[in-house]
């Protein structure tokens, strides 16, 4: 039978199927291959007590994608997330995380949270820096405000959430939960001591058919090595359509005569902000290949 891995738990998975929450160990073989069970992993599981709800996980189906630190697969969407203020927005941050997301091959979403503190003007302004290049969602979990939107986008997806310490992930974690999470409940309290014990990583439904994965991690980063600073440039989006109008089609946007990105950003079509942020990684990515 064809699960999901929603939860895990030193060793133990817990799997979503059509018969209900299985609990189930990996085949010994697993270990050997070297191959570690994720949660978001769809699995083919046998079930040994029908009663106990108890099995084993036969087979892995083939991944989209897995991480190491969380241990997730299968993430379709990275929200970033950031607090329109305390702490300060992080710009080169911000992007860090978008450029890995997009390196990646998971969609971006640009959530600003905390909007409760500041004013709705300021709030435009933070999402005027990303419109264009990413869907935005202006939220506060204090207040509710912007959450049916998320809920909207995560639809359909398995999301995590990203961004610095403080930014109000796991508010907005909790917030999106879902009151009817009485399954997962009752295991957790079988297992509590495994619970406090042992770090664990689970993914929980949204209202309105996404699923999120509650992880800390993915909170700063450095960005991939594999990373050109040549290459940099394809991870803002919004610089396609000016680029075409550059001088050379090389134009890496930096002090090349003619560049029509640096025209627009000096002209607010597209993001000083965001452009600003690109000259000081670039920069960063240069360095970087020196030593
Ligand atoms: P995390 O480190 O990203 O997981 O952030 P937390 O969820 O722990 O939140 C950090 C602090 O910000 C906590 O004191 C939260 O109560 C507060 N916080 C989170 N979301 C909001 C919000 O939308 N508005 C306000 N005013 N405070 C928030
Ligand atoms: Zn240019």
């Amino acid at each position: 039978m064809k699960g999901l891995i929603v939860k895990g738990i030193g060793g133990f998975y817990y799997i979503e199927t059509a018969a209900g929450l299985i609990e189930a160990q990996g085949r010994g073989i697993f270990r050997k291959q070297g191959l570690t069970l994720c949660v978001g992993d769809e699995v083919e599981v046998s079930v040994l007590s029908a009663e106990e709800k108890k099995g084993v996980i036969e087979a892995v189906l083939p991944r989209r994608n897995h991480f190491i630190r969380p241990p997730i697969a299968n993430v379709d969407m990275l929200i970033v997330t950031f607090a329109a203020k305390s702490p300060k927005p992080n710009f080169p941050l911000i992007d860090k995380l978008l450029i890995w997301a997009q390196a990646q091959g998971l969609e971006p979403l640009i959530c600003i949270n905390k909007c409760d503190l500041v004013s709705a003007a300021a709030v435009s302004a933070l999402a005027a820096i990303y419109e264009g290049a990413y869907p935005v969602v202006t939220a506060s979990s204090k207040t509710g405000a912007g959450l049916e939107k998320l809920k909207a986008h995560i639809s359909g997806k398995k999301a995590a959430l990203a961004g610095p310490s403080g930014a109000g992930k796991s508010s907005l974690l909790n917030a999106l939960h879902p009151p009817a999470e009485m399954e997962t409940g009752q295991i957790s309290q079988k297992t509590q001591r495994g619970r406090h014990t042992t770090r664990h990583v689970e993914i929980f439904a949204v209202e309105g058919g996404g699923r999120l994965f509650d992880t800390p991690g993915f909170t700063s980063l450095e960005l991939p090595e594999e990373i050109d600073e040549r290459e940099l440039r394809h991870y803002y989006p919004e610089f396609d359509a000016p680029a075409r109008d550059c001088r050379y089609d090389d134009c890496q946007h930096l002090k090349e005569p003619d560049c029509a990105v640096r025209a627009a950003a000096l002209a607010g079509t597209i993001s000083p902000q965001r452009y600003q942020s690109y000259i000081y990684l670039y920069e960063e990515l240069k360095d970087k290949r020196k030593y």
